[in-house]
């Protein structure tokens, strides 16, 4: 293998994270003509598309269109993919900036924020993005959830917090319709929750719900939403979208109930203070701005106080805002002096809707394009990471092995009478990207 450099003219690239944020880069950088590119983007799992995959409620059909747009991105000629190589143990990050000129992190951000209350770690206290990743059919999560409670509590004011609650409410016949795994469709079908909470320990004007969400929750069929009257009524904002939030939070505070099969009921001004329990969660202990307590009964306890980012060996990483330390994309304190990138949640932390990491990827790809001549220069010798990958005994899921999976899926999805039915199995995944091969 020889050593190639600038002279080849081919600047190579290597993205690591196949979400919105990486092939988002994949795109700005082939939507360019002034220099030839190739791009490799290297995943640890064996399908694509990350958050759009696993955390999207499946439920939002429209947005998980949004893959056919990535898909055209991946079968662009300069790009290549590489799912099922895990980055710090198939190949190190020093094996990869030996290969490509530059390597832009973009993994997202993966595990939750923790409460630190006591009682967290009770059963029947569950991290959101545990059950997010659950119903989404993540390999990595492949488990049990019953959903055989009467009262269940989703703790947060964002949009994770909406997804979550929204899926254990909505009619599970409707969940049908979408690509969640037979088993998370079983769960729900098998569901008798009554009551769902959400609790916030902020007012209505800071709840960070976006208006299309909010109102959505509004709409569903056999739910009941309830508000208390005192904790909106004359809250005001100038901001136009909180607003907005608040109107509707105004109008479900005066909505008559129905009788519906469920109701959703919101709590403001609700610090979390405490999971109650013996061997299982019984109840949250909330606390009010003015200290007093009041406890809402439950038996599962959804935690949703956001994402956070881990580190990648070798790789720079501020502790303190779970981000890899970056300065316009570009990493700070990085192996080499130029070539390494950060953007979407791994590199701004877990903010903005998928479309933001559109952007986001653009100006990483300004950065680095501006640093062009500087890369060109880096000595790399093409090819040489996924030597070391093959070595290692891993066999990367290449795009024809991520396209069988996608058909299996799809035939999948026929027998339930919808478009997909996702695989969540690691194994059942492994065999169908194998069955490209034969
Ligand atoms: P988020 O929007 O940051 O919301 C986190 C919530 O947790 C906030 O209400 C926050 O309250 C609360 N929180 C944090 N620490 C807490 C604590 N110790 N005790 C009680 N509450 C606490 O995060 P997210 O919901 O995980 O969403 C992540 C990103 O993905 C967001 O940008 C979101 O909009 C996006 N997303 C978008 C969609 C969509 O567009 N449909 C769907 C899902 C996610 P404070 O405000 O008081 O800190």
């Amino acid at each position: 293998m020889d050593a190639v450099t600038s002279a080849e003219g081919t600047l190579r690239v290597a993205v690591i994270g196949a979400g919105p944020a990486g092939i988002y880069v994949a795109d700005a950088l082939c939507a360019q003509a002034d220099h030839p590119v190739q791009v490799d983007i290297i995943d640890r799992l064996p399908a694509p598309f990350g958050l759009l995959r696993y955390g999207v409620a499946p439920d939002h059909i429209k947005m998980k269109n949004l893959s056919s747009t990535l898909q055209r991105i991946l079968e662009h000629e300069s790009v290549r993919f590489f799912g099922n190589v895990n980055v710090g143990e198939d190949v190190t990050v020093p094996e990869l900036l030996a290969d490509y000129h530059a390597v832009v992190y973009a993994y997202g951000a993966a595990i939750d924020r923790k409460l630190g209350i006591p009682g967290e770690d009770l059963p029947g206290s569950i991290a959101a993005t545990a059950f997010v990743n659950w119903y989404s059919g993540h390999p990595d999560f492949f488990t049990s959830y019953s959903l055989e409670a009467t009262s269940a509590i989703v703790i947060g004011l964002g949009n994770v917090a909406i997804d979550v609650a929204r899926v254990i409410v909505r009619d599970p016949e409707e969940m049908a319709a979408t690509d969640v795994p037979d088993d998370v469709l079983d769960a729900l079908r098998a569901s008798t929750l009554t009551d769902v909470h959400i609790v916030g320990r902020r007012g209505p004007e800071h709840a960070k719900f976006t208006i299309k969400e909010l109102r959505e929750m509004g709409e569903l069929a056999g739910v009941d939403v309830i508000v208390d009257p005192a904790e909106v009524d004359g809250v005001d904002s100038d901001d136009k979208d909180v607003k907005r939030n608040l109107d509707v939070f105004k109008e479900w505070a005066h909505r008559p109930q129905t009788g519906a099969k469920r109701r959703l009921h919101v709590h403001f001004h609700s610090r979390p203070a405490e999971l109650l329990g013996t061997d299982h969660v019984e109840a949250l202990r909330c606390e009010r701005p003015d200290g007093s307590t009041y406890d809402i009964p439950a038996q599962l306890v959804f935690r949703s106080v956001g994402y956070i980012g881990t580190p990648m060996p070798g790789v720079p990483f501020d502790d303190s805002t779970n981000v890899i330390p970056n300065d316009e994309h570009r990493v700070i304190g990085g192996t080499v002096e130029v070539g390494e990138y950060a953007c979407g949640w791994i590199g701004r932390g877990a903010t903005g809707v998928i479309g933001t990491n559109r952007s986001d990827a653009k100006g990483a790809v300004t950065s680095l394009l501006a640093d062009h001549d500087r890369l060109m220069a880096r000595e790399v010798t093409e090819g040489s990471a996924m030597v070391h990958v093959a070595q290692r005994g891993k066999v990367p899921v290449v795009l024809a092995g991520w396209n069988a999976i996608d058909a299996a899926e799809i035939s999948r999805g026929g027998v339930r009478g919808n478009a997909r039915v996702k695989l969540s199995l690691w194994e059942e995944l492994l065999t169908a990207a194998a069955a490209q091969a034969e």
